[in-house]
C-alpha cells in the first residue's frame, strides 16, 4: 500500500455553498464559536484508528450505530494484519467476522466490507478511488461515511453528520434542519472556511464529551456564553 501522501490528489480549496445568510451579530457569535474551538483544540482527529485509506474507509464503514472504542477494539488486531482490500479478501468473511462480532449488525458489515475489497480489486487496483462519487457506490458507504474519508484525508472539506453534531447544531441554533443532509447544508454556508475541515471533529467531540444528550454538561462548556440553549438546562 502506498503511503496516504502518495495517494491524495490535491487537497481542494474550501468552498462555501450558497445558502443560509447570517446577520452580523449572528456571524460573529459562528465565528467566536468557532475561534475557541480552535483555540482550544488546534488539531482534531477522528477517534477511529486506522493507517491508510483502506483501513480508514473500513473503519468507518463498521462505525455506523456503533461506538468508536468498540470499533478501534475490534479493528486493533484485525488492522494488524488486514490493512489491503487484498489481504481482506484472503482473509474472508467468516475469518472478518471472527474479528468483528462484537459490533452490532456485523455480519451486514462484513458483507458490505468483503463485496467493497472485490470492488477495489477489480475496478480500482486495489486503492481506494478518492472522490465522493466514485466512493459512494461502494457497499455500505454513503454519504456520511464518504464525507469522514475524505475530510480526514484533507481532500474535500466536509461536515458528516451524525446524532452527536446534529445535536449539538440545533442547540447552537447553527441549523433547524429536519434531515442529517439540510444540517450539513447549513452548516456548511455558515461556518467561517478556514474551519470547514476541522468543523465535523470539533461538534462530534463536543456533543461527545460536552454537549451530551440527556444532560449537557453546560457548566464546562467553553462556549456556553454563546449558546441560546444554556437556559434550558441551568439547575438541570
Ligand atoms: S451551553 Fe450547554 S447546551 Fe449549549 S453547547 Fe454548551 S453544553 Fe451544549
Amino acid at each position: 500500500m502506498k503511503p496516504i501522501a502518495a495517494l491524495k490528489p490535491k487537497s481542494k480549496p474550501a468552498r462555501k455553498p450558497p445558502g443560509r445568510r447570517l446577520s452580523p451579530v449572528e456571524k460573529t457569535r459562528v465565528q467566536q464559536i468557532f475561534d475557541r474551538f480552535a483555540a482550544t483544540t488546534a488539531h482534531p482527529k477522528t477517534e477511529l484508528n486506522y493507517k491508510n485509506p483502506y483501513t480508514l474507509i473500513t473503519a468507518v464503514a463498521l462505525s455506523a450505530q456503533a461506538t468508536d472504542v468498540s470499533v478501534n477494539k475490534a479493528c486493533g488486531p484485525l488492522f494488524a494484519v488486514v490493512d489491503t482490500p487484498q489481504k481482506m479478501l484472503a482473509l474472508g468473511e467468516d475469518g472478518l467476522i471472527q474479528h468483528i462480532k462484537s459490533i452490532g449488525l456485523y455480519r451486514t458489515k462484513a458483507k458490505n466490507v468483503m463485496a467493497t475489497a472485490r470492488i477495489l480489486m477489480q475496478q480500482y487496483g486495489g486503492q481506494v478511488p478518492l472522490n465522493r462519487e466514485a466512493l459512494q457506490t461502494l457497499p455500505g458507504v454513503g454519504r456520511k461515511t464518504a464525507s469522514v474519508v475524505l475530510n480526514d484525508l484533507d481532500i474535500e472539506p466536509a461536515i458528516a453528520v451524525d446524532t452527536h453534531v446534529f445535536r449539538v447544531a440545533h442547540r447552537l441554533k447553527l441549523s433547524k434542519g429536519k434531515t442529517p443532509d439540510q444540517v450539513e447544508h447549513d452548516l456548511m454556508a455558515i461556518v467561517p472556511a478556514p474551519y470547514l475541515t476541522r468543523a465535523h471533529h470539533w461538534l462530534i467531540l463536543h456533543g461527545r464529551y460536552v454537549c451530551v444528550a440527556r444532560r449537557p454538561k453546560c457548566e464546562i462548556c467553553l462556549i456556553a456564553d454563546l449558546c441560546p440553549s444554556r437556559e434550558l438546562f441551568v439547575g438541570q
